[in-house]
């Protein structure tokens, strides 16, 4: 079965290998050297003042990244159930939250954020996904961040980019928390989360030192020392080290190309066999397109190509389907996707099948990646 969901993302050949080693405790010299291997790849990577490390989903950093540097109000951009997220967090730890609320399509504008900020000067922080999971959506954190410490450089700007980290180049200049997660672009299974800081995110986490689990005053504190407060996810830090080594042999700018490439053309070869692309800006880290037979699509092809390819949720459960872009993935591999969509849609007759769709995806992806 190819396991084409946007996270979690297949595990690869050389990090299944590197995994597999006895468990070594974590408060070893061994380890040490390891974590600090990792977290010296992570700051290249991710070019942040630090960078830490947690034993937990993605959502754990949303979590500790919002009680961390959130003390009066908070904003937060809700255009899927990522975005949501940040609004629950912040009512569950009785944060006062003003949320801007969007179609699921639709990326947030930076008058709204603006005009928002200026109706709530005590607004001191500020929640956005990169990318949107919920509906394949990138939304422009660049340009709103900016705007927003232009505004004002005491707002904590806090980026949810867990399906953007690895996938594309990120701009960190006006950027305070970045968020990644294990199984997304690092190709890694479930269960571990990253927060790269900048200096003024972590003077605000020195001074107020909330929570416990997830204090990451304490974390900062442990980790620039190369161990962690709790015991650190050993298995997958090693994963992820012999990922980050693998890539940076790569190259990071390759991958990104790559990355882009691949989901550029994927998204041309959907709409050459008529197939609606449903974000009004899409991510490059998945292909979501909006059809009414998402269902049977999704079942033939896991039945009769092997391909596993994730739905959406909420509202729309049944109407969307969703490829994965993230990760090393082998040009053999979506290809194979791609043509599965198109034989899959003569079975349902919907067209007959004749290799558009794998045409214009080679096509387009020789075009767009230099090759
Ligand atoms: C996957 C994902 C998360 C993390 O969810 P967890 O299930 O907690 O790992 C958060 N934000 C976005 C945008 C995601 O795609």
């Amino acid at each position: 079965m190819l396991l084409f969901t946007p996270g979690p993302t297949p595990v690869p050949e050389f990090v299944r290998s590197a995994m597999n080693t006895p468990t070594i405790h974590h408060r070893t010299a061994e380890f040490e050297a390891i974590f600090k291997t990792t977290r010296e790849l992570l700051k290249e990577m991710l070019k942040m003042q630090e960078v830490l490390m947690l034993a937990s989903s993605g959502s754990g950093a949303l979590e500790a990244s919002l009680i961390s540097l959130c003390s009066k109000k908070v904003l937060t951009i809700n255009s899927g159930k990522f975005g949501e997220r940040f609004g629950k967090i912040a009512r569950a730890f009785n944060i006062p939250c003003v949320e801007i609320k969007n179609e699921w399509d639709t990326p947030v504008s930076l008058r709204e954020v603006m005009n928002a900020i200026q109706e709530n000067p005590d607004i001191d922080a500020f929640c956005i996904q990169a990318c949107e999971s919920a509906g394949g959506l990138r939304h422009p954190y660049e340009e709103i961040a900016k705007a927003i410490k232009a505004h004002n450089p005491d707002i904590m700007v806090i980026v949810d980019a867990i399906t953007a980290m690895g996938v594309e180049p990120l701009d960190v200049s006006c950027v305070d928390a970045l968020i990644g997660g294990s199984q997304k672009a690092f190709m890694l299974p479930p269960g571990m989360s990253i927060i790269a800081l900048s200096q003024s995110a972590i003077n605000k986490i020195e001074q107020r030192d909330v929570g416990f689990y997830f204090n990451l005053k304490t974390e900062l504190k442990n980790q620039r020392k190369n161990t962690t407060a709790w015991t650190a996810p050993t298995t997958i830090i090693i994963g992820l080290c012999a990922f980050l080594e693998q890539a940076k042999k790569i190259g990071f700018e390759k991958i990104y190309r790559e990355t882009k490439a691949r989901s550029l053309a994927c998204d041309e070869a959907m709409m050459a066999i008529n197939l609606k692309v449903y974000p009004k800006i899409p991510a490059i880290s998945m292909t979501t397109i909006y059809d009414e037979q998402s269902d049977e699509i999704r079942k033939i092809l896991k039945n009769d190509f092997q391909v596993n390819i994730a739905g959406g949720q909420d509202f729309l459960k049944g109407k969307i389907f969703r490829i994965n872009q993230m990760g090393i993935i082998p040009l053999s591999e979506i290809a194979w996707v791609v043509n599965a969509v198109e034989l899959t849609l003569d079975k349902i007759n919907r067209r007959t099948f004749n290799g558009l769709a794998n045409q214009v995806f080679l096509e387009q992806y020789l075009r767009l990646s230099g090759y």
